[in-house]
């Protein structure tokens, strides 16, 4: 990750370096523009001075070169900075004097002279000065122009700005004129005839020139992008100072507070957005701690209660246990109570009706009497019945093994229930099954042992007569449904969720495990039983069994069996 501080320094230091460039470039054509206009103006001078010099005429005019030495000497004596490379004075026809700097290599027949005619005579009357040199007209010449000046580039390389200016025999110039002369304003008056005496031919060397744009770059460019970029330094500096440095110094302190250490404050005073942020900054820190301080007071109470909860749970779940024990205490004890009363009174007549028979029998004279006796054998037998009834309620509800299943036709389980089961007289009882009913894959004696205690019940709730009706029928594919419905006494809303639990009974010698165990086996068979009833109409009790053929009952049942 690139931080902060180095993007800013990056990013000051590409503007300093751009902004650097642009200035120096600028200044750089400014002094270059500057410096050629000042050559130009230079030079122009020069070849004006030597051009108006009397004594120059006068040499051109007695052809003698002699007279040139004094101007020529007035002009040196103003080349102060060495510039003038060349310097060349000429009649019409001939080169009268030239001259070049000590320091300057070439030949002077490498600089072409402004020489247009080869003779004397036609030349004062016919030659004019134009911008593009000197041209011959007609007889009589029209007019004449400033000084010109072009660049040339030797076969050395050396590059000069040739300066050439025509000498005119009578004019002479007024000061406004020569000043205007010089400036560029003006100049020969229009139709004004100028013979022309000859030519004045300066070079100025550009090598000064560029010697002299070279010392500017020096003094004057390359210090002025040393000082912008010591500038832009001291922007970086300034910027990280006093940006980056106090955003640091929040970093540093916000990953404290991420490890919870809220003492720590930023203390940065400046009225500025900095200022501003550190206040802010550290009223969120301090809403933080009285956060934090909060919700280590709503945990520490949340701990105790935690804590308290705890110890509610365990004397909860030691009073549960204890609950649980002296139910299970309750419940042998019931149960107990319940078999010990049910089978007292069954016993009780069996050894009473053991003992008369005992007591005949054991006296000769004392022969029972046959009808008596038979009466007696009858109790003994109803009553060993009641008590293996009790006997097997209790084993059905103990017993938690699978059912030995194989289909079994519902007719027979229902035939054989009712034969084993004594009948009250004043009960009716009719049988309503379809024909061709299918098998039913039971146990064929959990099933008779369920439909036994479902009867007797019935039998129960019409102890002064009804009409008990038994259904059987397909309803959908994979199961039969048997229906028992009586004319009796019926079960209360309040009591249907209770009947099927263990002990529940309402008669006064049951012992409520009838339909416990009823429930349990039907269960255990993948079926289902239930009840419908209305407390006064009656109970219906209802049945369903898994259907034989049926492959899904027969998965249904391997699966309970497993
Ligand atoms: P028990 O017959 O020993 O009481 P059960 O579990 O067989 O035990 O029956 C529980 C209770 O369900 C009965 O005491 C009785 O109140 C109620 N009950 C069962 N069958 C019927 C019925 N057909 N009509 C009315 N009440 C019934």
């Amino acid at each position: 990750m690139i931080g902060i501080r180095i993007k800013l320094i990056l990013f000051t230091s590409m503007l300093v370096i751009v902004i650097g460039i642009l200035s120096c470039l600028f200044f750089l054509s400014h002094a270059k523009r500057q410096q050629g206009e000042a050559l130009k103006s230079f030079g122009t001078s020069l070849v004006l001075l030597l051009a108006q010099d009397n004594e120059i005429k006068h040499a051109l005019h007695s052809l003698q070169p002699a007279f040139l030495d004094a101007p020529i000497q007035r002009i040196r004596e103003l080349d102060r900075e060495d510039e003038i490379g060349y310097l060349r004075v000429s009649s019409g026809w001939a080169v009268m004097f030239e001259e070049k700097a000590s320091w300057l290599t070439v030949d002077m027949r490498e600089i072409p002279a402004t020489m247009d005619s080869p003779k004397p005579t036609i030349i004062p009357s016919r030659m004019v000065w134009t911008r593009g040199g000197s041209r011959t007209v007609g007889e009589k010449p029209r007019t004449s122009e400033e000084p010109r000046h072009c660049c040339i580039t030797l076969d050395s390389g050396e590059e000069f700005c040739d300066f050439v200016t025509p000498i005119f025999e009578k004019r002479t110039f007024s000061e406004e004129e020569f000043a205007a002369q010089i400036l560029g304003e003006g100049g020969v008056a229009e139709g004004e005839i100028q013979p022309i005496l000859g030519f004045v031919q300066i070079g100025l060397s550009h090598r000064k020139l560029s010697e002299r744009i070279h010392k500017i770059i020096w003094q004057s460019i390359i210090p002025l992008g040393l000082c912008i970029v010591f500038g832009g330094i001291c922007i970086t500096f300034f910027l990280t100072r006093y940006i980056v440095s106090p955003l640091r110094h929040m970093a540093d302190i916000t990953l404290d507070i991420a490890k919870g250490n809220f003492s720590r404050t930023v203390d940065i005073h400046s009225r500025d957005e900095m200022g501003q942020l550190s206040v802010n900054f550290n009223q969120m820190t301090r809403s933080l701690r009285a956060l934090c301080d909060e919700k280590e007071k709503i945990m520490t109470q949340l701990r105790d209660h935690i804590n308290s909860l705890c110890h509610a749970n365990k004397e909860l779940k030691d009073a549960q246990e204890r609950l649980l024990r002296s139910e299970k205490l309750a419940v042998v004890g019931k149960l107990a109570s319940g078999v010990g009363h049910e089978l007292r009174n069954p016993l009780g007549a069996i050894r009473n009706a053991l003992f008369i028979l005992k007591k005949n029998s054991a006296y000769p004279g004392m022969s029972t009497d046959p009808h008596k006796a038979n009466h007696l054998l009858e109790i003994i037998g109803k009553e060993t019945e009641r008590s293996i009834k009790i006997v097997n309620d209790l084993l059905g509800f103990s017993r938690t093994g699978k059912p030995t299943v194989f289909p079994a036709k519902i007719h027979s389980i229902l035939e054989s229930s009712l034969s084993r089961l004594r009948m009250p007289e004043k009960v009716n009882t009719v049988m309503h099954l379809e024909d061709s009913l299918p098998p039913v894959l039971v146990d064929a004696n959990q099933i008779e042992q369920v439909f036994m205690n479902l009867i007797q019940n019935a039998c129960d709730a019409m102890p002064t007569g009804g009409l008990l009706t038994i259904r059987a029928q397909r309803e959908g594919g994979d199961f039969l449904t048997i229906t028992f419905t009586d004319t009796g006494c019926g079960i209360p809303d309040d009591k249907k969720n209770l009947i099927f639990d263990p002990l529940f009974t309402t008669k006064p010698k049951g012992l409520g495990l009838g339909l416990a165990v009823s429930s349990s086996i039907i269960q255990r068979h993948g079926g289902y039983i239930d009840v419908a009833s209305k407390e006064g109409a009656g109970a219906t009790f209802i049945v369903k069994l898994p259907v034989a053929a049926s492959q899904r009952s027969e998965a249904a049942v391997s699966s309970l069996q497993k």
